[in-house]
């Protein structure tokens, strides 16, 4: 929390600080996702690349629907992450600790959430994270709105479910060492999932052909935090071995960001380090991008191929817009427990 600590202090005043959270919602919502906080993840860029991507792998029959609104699906695919510090139960959607359960975790944990509950008890469950159960109730609900044809949940369903799902993707999504604080590499999570697609995924290919259909979704996301698990090893390793081999005065530089000077793995360090992973973000993101299109695809077919063109002229109406910001804005308070009333 130290970290929130500094952007409260990067406003001169707190009137001038409540004054901004007013005034822009927005810009303070991307200027705290750039702080170091207890689970990161995927830097904004790269949610929203996902998701937007997916949707051009859509068949036509959905595209209709889904790329008049594609500026929505991309924009939001940030939405769990902006609101993961302010919504009770939001945290733990986004990971899940698998070395909590020990070596057999994969094999132990039951697949379906009802049992999981049974057998190891909710609060448990979502201490040590969610996520692999969290993809699965969220394909459920995106297809009761597909079933209803309802445009707006179908909408924020499906950019939540975007999330989710690329989170799952990420390797130090699936243990307690999410950041390397067990083993001193504080600062890896954000290395991988923002500093590495910030500075090389220009060159990534993630283009991918069209959806398909996954019978099992439940199988797809334990398969997908399996193979995320199995990444971690070699995120970490090549961090320290890296790290031995390196000048320590050269691991680092500084850089402008949001006119605060902040300390980041300087572009020699990350160059090395992109090069020992061989493609591994590269393949994680065009993995989400897979899994975000099949499983919006699935959903459909699951719930009988609703025809979406009749859907195609709807947009959000200036009220949606209202409600939508003013829900933003109270993330954003209770993130800084800020009582508008008060002041210096
Ligand atoms: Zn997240």
């Amino acid at each position: 929390m130290a970290s929130l600590f500094h952007f409260k202090k990067y406003f001169c005043s707190k009137k001038a600080f409540q004054r901004t959270v007013g005034l822009n919602v927005t810009v303070l919502a991307l200027l705290f996702v750039s702080f170091n906080v207890a689970h990161p993840e995927w830097g904004f860029w790269a949610h929203k690349r996902i998701n937007r991507l997916a949707v051009f792998r859509l068949p036509p029959e959905m595209q209709v629907f889904y790329k008049r609104n594609i500026d929505f699906i991309t924009e939001n695919a940030v939405n769990p992450d902006r609101r993961r510090y302010a919504v009770v139960g939001e945290a733990e959607r986004h990971f899940i600790d698998l070395d909590v359960y020990g070596d057999s975790a994969l094999h132990i944990l039951p697949r379906f959430w009802n049992e999981a509950v049974r057998r190891i008890g909710e609060d448990s469950l979502r201490k040590h994270g969610i996520v692999p159960w969290h993809i699965q109730i969220g394909a459920f609900q995106l297809t009761q709105a597909l079933k209803e044809k309802d445009a707006r949940r179908i909408l924020r369903l499906s950019a939540d479910l975007g999330h989710y799902i690329a989170d799952a993707h990420v390797p130090l999504h699936t243990t307690r060492n999410y950041n390397g604080q067990l083993t001193k590499q504080e600062g890896i999570h954000g290395f991988w999932e923002s500093r590495l697609p910030e500075l090389f995924a220009q060159d990534y290919d993630l283009w991918i052909g069209k959806a398909v259909y996954r019978e099992n979704v439940a199988a797809v996301a334990w398969e997908t935090v399996r193979d995320s698990h199995a990444a971690m090893d070699s995120v970490l390793l090549f961090e320290k071995k890296l790290t031995a081999e390196f000048p320590a005065n050269k691991k680092y530089s500084y850089e402008l960001r949001n006119n605060v000077l902040t300390r980041t793995y300087s572009l020699e360090f990350s160059t090395k380090y992109h090069q020992m992973l061989d493609h591994q973000v590269e393949r994680r993101m065009k993995a989400s991008v897979k899994m975000v299109a099949d499983i919006w695809f699935t959903c459909w077919v699951n719930a009988g191929q609703p025809d979406l063109s009749t859907m195609k002229d709807f947009s959000f109406t200036e009220s949606d817009r209202k409600a939508e910001q003013s829900e933003s804005q109270s993330w954003i308070r209770k993130l800084f427990q800020i009582r508008p009333e008060s002041d210096d």
